[in-house]
């Protein structure tokens, strides 16, 4: 019985050979969806619901409460662009009753200067 055990030289042409296959791929890993629009499977990914606002009624139809969706996003990164919901414009919450929707405006006052009102769509 040996006192000690022989160690392995190491080998480092042996090691060298352990290397990458083939071509090394640039920059950090990716993996790109493009959302052609709120129906697409990764659309709402990482964007929250919008809170309701005010009296607003419903869910947009749209956008499900998102106010916006995903065109493009990076599954690792999530790095993404985004659109806004035009049916709610971004509010992610539509009237569905008669009660008008208040949105700011700007009117001339009869001094001629302008101030910022609230109008009511009806
Ligand atoms: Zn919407």
């Amino acid at each position: 019985m040996p006192a000690t055990r022989p160690t392995r030289p190491r080998n480092p042409v042996a090691r060298r050979s352990f290397g990458r296959r083939g071509r090394r791929t640039i920059g950090h890993a990716s993996n790109i969806v493009h959302c052609d629009g709120p129906d697409s499977p990764h659309a709402f990914d990482i964007i929250p619901l919008q809170p309701r606002n005010g009296s607003l009624d419903a869910k947009c139809p749209v956008c499900r409460g998102h106010g916006q969706w995903n065109t493009e996003i990076d599954l690792i990164s999530f790095r993404c662009k985004r659109a806004i919901c035009d049916h709610c414009h971004g509010a992610g919450w539509i009237e569905t009753g008669s009660d008008p929707v208040a949105r700011a405006d700007i009117v001339m006052t009869p001094d001629g200067y302008p101030q910022w009102v609230v109008a009511f769509d009806s």
